[in-house]
C-alpha cells in the first residue's frame, strides 16, 4: 500500500481536485489519500477562532458566510450529476451548520480545535464525492477513529496501529481510501490537531502504521531544490535525498517538509516521495536511507537570525556555565539553533526574540552581552563527515568576500551552518551555486 498526501494548493479549486483525482486513479493498487483543507481554508478557521474568542459574533458569522459560498461556487463547478451535487450540498450545510452552531456557545480551546477541523472534514467528503461520481471505488474513512495523540501530545502508534488495521480490513475490496491530514483525537476524546502544517506528519504516521511501501506528498514544487530558486538561477531538483540530509534542510528553510513529519517515515525506513501536482511526470524527490552518498547536496537559508553573544572571564576553565545559559533560554522557553564556543564566550542564535530584553537581562548576570541582528543562517547538507578531507576548503573558498559571523561544523554528519548578514545572503547562495554545484558539478 501506499500513502498519498495532498497539500492545500492541490486541492485549492476545482480544476486542481479534479488533478489530483487523474493522479489517484493512476495508482493500480489500494493506496489511502491523505487530504489537506482546500487552501486559506484553515487560515480562514484561525481568523473565524479568532473572532470568536474576541466575542465579535458578527465578523466571525461573515467569514463563515464567505467560507459557504467559496464552497458552494466549488461544487457547482465540480459535480456534473445532481445525485453526486446534492450529497456534496448536503455536506456543505451540515458544516456549516455546525459552524452556524458554535456562534451560541462559550469560547475555549477544545471549540476551537472543532473549528479548525473544518477545512479537512469538508475538503475529503467533496473529494470522495467526486472520486464516486466518476467511478472510482473509495471510502471515507474518519481520520477521528484512528488518529490518536497521547498526553504528550505524540501520535499513539500503537493505538493508530491497531485502529487503522480494523479499519482497513473493513474495506479491503475498497481501491482509494480517503481520510484528513492535521485532524486528530485527545486523550479525552476531544477532536483536536496535530498542529498547522499537521498533514505531512499525518501522512507520515499513517505510512509507519501501515508499513506502506511509499509515502508521497504532493505539493506546487518538484521536490527540493539544490538551492533557492526565489534567488539563485540553475537551480535543480535533487532525485534523492538521504532523511538525515532532509531533516537538515527542512529545518533549514526547505519548507516543502513539515521537519517533525519525517521522523515517523524515517523510523520505519519508509520512502517518502516529493512530488508536484502541476507536473506529475517530474521526478520529484525520494527521501531514503539508501540515497546515493553525495558530498554536498544541497544549500538551504534561513532568515530573521538574532545572534547573542556572552563574553564572561567567568568561564575560562569553569564547569556549569554553559548549563546556566542554556537554562535561561528553557525558562524563557526560547529554543538556540547554532551555538558556538571559545574559552571566554559562547556565541549563539535564535529565530524568536519574542523574549529577547528578557532574556538579555538575566544573561547579563553572567557576563557582557551584545545581539546582533538581521542575520540569515545558511545551510550546507550533504555527506560531510569530518574525516573526508577538503569539504569545508571548498565551502569556504566560494567565500573568501564575506565576512562570516559564526560557523557550526561536527555537531552531526549532514550538515556544515554559518551566519551571515542577511544583506549578504543573496550572494552567497549564489556563489556557493556557482562553486559547489555549477563548477564542481559530477565532481561531488
Ligand atoms: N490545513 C492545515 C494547515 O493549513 C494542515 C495542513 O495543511 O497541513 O495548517
Amino acid at each position: 500500500m501506499i500513502v498519498l498526501k495532498f497539500g492545500g494548493t492541490s486541492v485549492g479549486s476545482v480544476e486542481n481536485i479534479k488533478k489530483v483525482a487523474k493522479i489517484v486513479k493512476t495508482e493500480k493498487k489500494q493506496n489511502i489519500v491523505v487530504l489537506s483543507a482546500m487552501s486559506g481554508v484553515t487560515n480562514t478557521l484561525v481568523k473565524i477562532s479568532n473572532l470568536l474568542s474576541q466575542k465579535n459574533r458578527v465578523d466571525a458569522q461573515l467569514e463563515m458566510n464567505n467560507l459557504h459560498q467559496k464552497y458552494q461556487d466549488v461544487i457547482l463547478k465540480l459535480f456534473k450529476s445532481k445525485l453526486s451535487f446534492d450529497k456534496a450540498s448536503l455536506v456543505i450545510e451540515c458544516h456549516y451548520d455546525e459552524l452556524l452552531s458554535i456562534l451560541e456557545i462559550k469560547f475555549s480551546e477544545k471549540v476551537e480545535k472543532l473549528i479548525l477541523a473544518q477545512g479537512e472534514l469538508v475538503s475529503t467528503s467533496l473529494f470522495q464525492l467526486y472520486m464516486e461520481e466518476i467511478g472510482e471505488s473509495s471510502s471515507l474513512i474518519s481520520a477521528l477513529d484512528f488518529m490518536i495523540i497521547d498526553n504528550n501530545h505524540e501520535p499513539d502508534s500503537n493505538k493508530i496501529k491497531e485502529e487503522l488495521s480494523k479499519i482497513i480490513l473493513k474495506h479491503s475490496d475498497t481501491k482509494v481510501l480517503i481520510t484528513q491530514g492535521f485532524i486528530c483525537r485527545n486523550t479525552n476524546k476531544e477532536i483536536d490537531n496535530l498542529k498547522r502544517g499537521g498533514s505531512d506528519y499525518t501522512a507520515s504516521i499513517i505510512g509507519a502504521a501501515i508499513g506502506a511501501s511509499q509515502i508521497q506528498i504532493w505539493t506546487d514544487i518538484s521536490g527540493m531544490h539544490n538551492n533557492d530558486p526565489r534567488f539563485v538561477d540553475q537551480t535543480f531538483s535533487i532525485g534523492e535525498i538521504s532523511f538525515d540530509e532532509a531533516a537538515e534542510l527542512a529545518y533549514f528553510g526547505a519548507k516543502i517538509l513539515h521537519p517533525q513529519s519525517i521522523i515517523p517515515a524515517k523510523e520505519k525506513n519508509i520512502p517518502v516521495l516529493l512530488k508536484n501536482t502541476f507536473d506529475p511526470d517530474a521526478r520529484g524527490t525520494l527521501i531514503h536511507n539508501n540515497a546515493k552518498v553525495e558530498k554536498i547536496r544541497a544549500i538551504a537559508a534561513k532568515d530573521n537570525i538574532t545572534a547573542i553573544k556572552i563574553k564572561s572571564y567567568r568561564m575560562l576553565m569553569a564547569y556549569g556555565f554553559l548549563k546556566k545559559v542554556f537554562e535561561i533560554f528553557e525558562q524563557n522557553q526560547i529554543s538556540i539553533d547554532m551555538i558556538t564556543t571559545s574559552e571566554v564566550a559562547v556565541s549563539l542564535t535564535i529565530d524568536d526574540t519574542s523574549k529577547l530584553d528578557n532574556i538579555i537581562q538575566e544573561l547579563e548576570g553572567l557576563g557582557s552581552i551584545e545581539v546582533d541582528n538581521d542575520l540569515s543562517i545558511i545551510c550546507i547538507a550533504g555527506n560531510l563527515s569530518q574525516n573526508k578531507k577538503g569539504v569545508t576548503a571548498l565551502i569556504f573558498n566560494c567565500l573568501v568576500d564575506i565576512p562570516i559571523r559564526m560557523i557550526s561544523y561536527g555537531g552531526s554528519n549532514y550538515n556544515l551552518s554559518f551566519l551571515v548578514k542577511t544583506t549578504d545572503k543573496v550572494t552567497v547562495l549564489n556563489l556557493l551555486n556557482k562553486g559547489l554545484f555549477i563548477k564542481v558539478g559530477s565532481k561531488n
